[in-house]
């Protein structure tokens, strides 16, 4: 569905986006995951054609952006960031408008105000002048503006960006909503944005996709490896933390810390390759004689991904 190779461009001598490649498939929801600067608008505006990249390619729904901007402009529904919106007219005439500038006949014009009014919930406001409905509303009818000729495609520049908790959740629930009819890719700084909506996320840091996966993925990758939380019956971390090193898919056990006098909590890292480590686990207490009282895979959280790799900052903000 977006197909993006080796994608780059240079505002003078300064490179914004430095060769980025993803592709997502057809009914994702993909979030685009970076600091203030880290490039997500300017991949946004080569994605939608509305700037011609210095080099590489974007390639949606089999359209090339550069060799087929409008028809690209056809598949694809854009919400810029800091939606522009003509205050003056009615949310109806807006609308209309905009179904107008796709090209749709009236009857087709009719049917998809009155489609997108009710996916976005705007009876309330339809005939209101844009001016006076709330930032909610506002950024509700910028979506029904991206989704009045159908497209196949949504492209949301920070779509919760300034609205108060409640509207957060409104328009999270609605591009959850329509995810499940259409490929989304929307760009956030907010963490809890992708962990809410995104079933993958690409994170960008200064130009750069530093990392691109489910939460689950890169924090696995990040680890190298994956670690282990064994909480076992007993009082010496040191006699236990020997115990479990001699188990055959544990690589390391890396700390061991007693927990009320009676139970001892290990981080252990797995052998490379090993699998079924847990169950390995278990058989070995049983063979040892040992009780295990719980045992858990350790999670990175987005959070500790995220700053773990965007860490080393946002040098180019302006
Ligand atoms: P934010 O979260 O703040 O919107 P972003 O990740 O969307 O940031 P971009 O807006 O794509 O980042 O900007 C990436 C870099 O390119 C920044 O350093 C920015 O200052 C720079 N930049 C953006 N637009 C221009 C422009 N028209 N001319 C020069 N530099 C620009």
């Amino acid at each position: 569905m977006i197909e993006v190779k080796n994608l780059k461009k240079k505002y003078g001598s300064f490179e914004a986006v430095k060769g980025v490649d993803f592709e997502i498939g057809k009914g994702e929801i993909v979030g685009l995951l970076g600091p203030n600067g880290a490039g997500k608008t300017t991949i946004m505006k080569m994605l939608t054609g509305y700037m011609f990249p210095t080099s590489g390619t974007a390639v949606l729904n089999d359209l090339d952006v550069v060799e087929h901007p409008l028809e690209v402009k056809t598949a694809i529904g854009y919400l810029p960031e800091n939606t522009p919106l003509y205050n003056d007219l009615s949310v109806y005439d807006y609308l209309s408008f905009i179904a107008e500038a796709h090209g749709l006949d009236k009857k087709k014009k009719e049917e998809r105000l009155a489609a997108v009014t009710k996916e976005c919930g705007l009876e309330k406001v339809l005939f209101r002048p844009i001016s006076e409905i709330s930032k909610g509303y506002k950024q509700r009818v910028g979506l029904a503006q991206a989704l009045i000729h159908d497209p196949a495609i949504l492209i949301l520049d920070e779509p919760t960006s300034g609205l108060d908790p409640n509207q957060i959740i409104e328009i999270r629930d609605l591009i959850k909503r329509l995810g499940r009819e259409k490929t989304v890719i929307l760009s956030t700084h907010i963490l809890q944005e992708v962990e809410a909506i995104c079933g993958r996320v690409l994170i960008l840091n200064e130009g750069f996709i530093v990392a691109k996966g489910t939460a689950a993925e890169i924090a696995k990758e990040l680890r190298g490896q994956d670690v282990l939380i064994v909480t076992l019956k007993g009082a010496d971390p040191n006699a236990l933390s020997a115990d479990l090193g001699a188990c055959a898919v544990i690589d390391r056990v890396m700390s061991a810390e007693t927990q009320g006098g009676d139970r001892v909590i290990l981080r252990a890292s797995v052998k490379p390759g090993a699998t079924g480590a847990d169950e390995a686990v278990f058989d070995w207490a049983v063979g040892t004689g040992n009780k295990v009282l719980s045992i858990a895979p350790q999670r990175l959280s987005l959070e500790e991904i995220f700053t773990k790799l965007t860490r080393e900052g946002t040098s180019n903000d302006q």
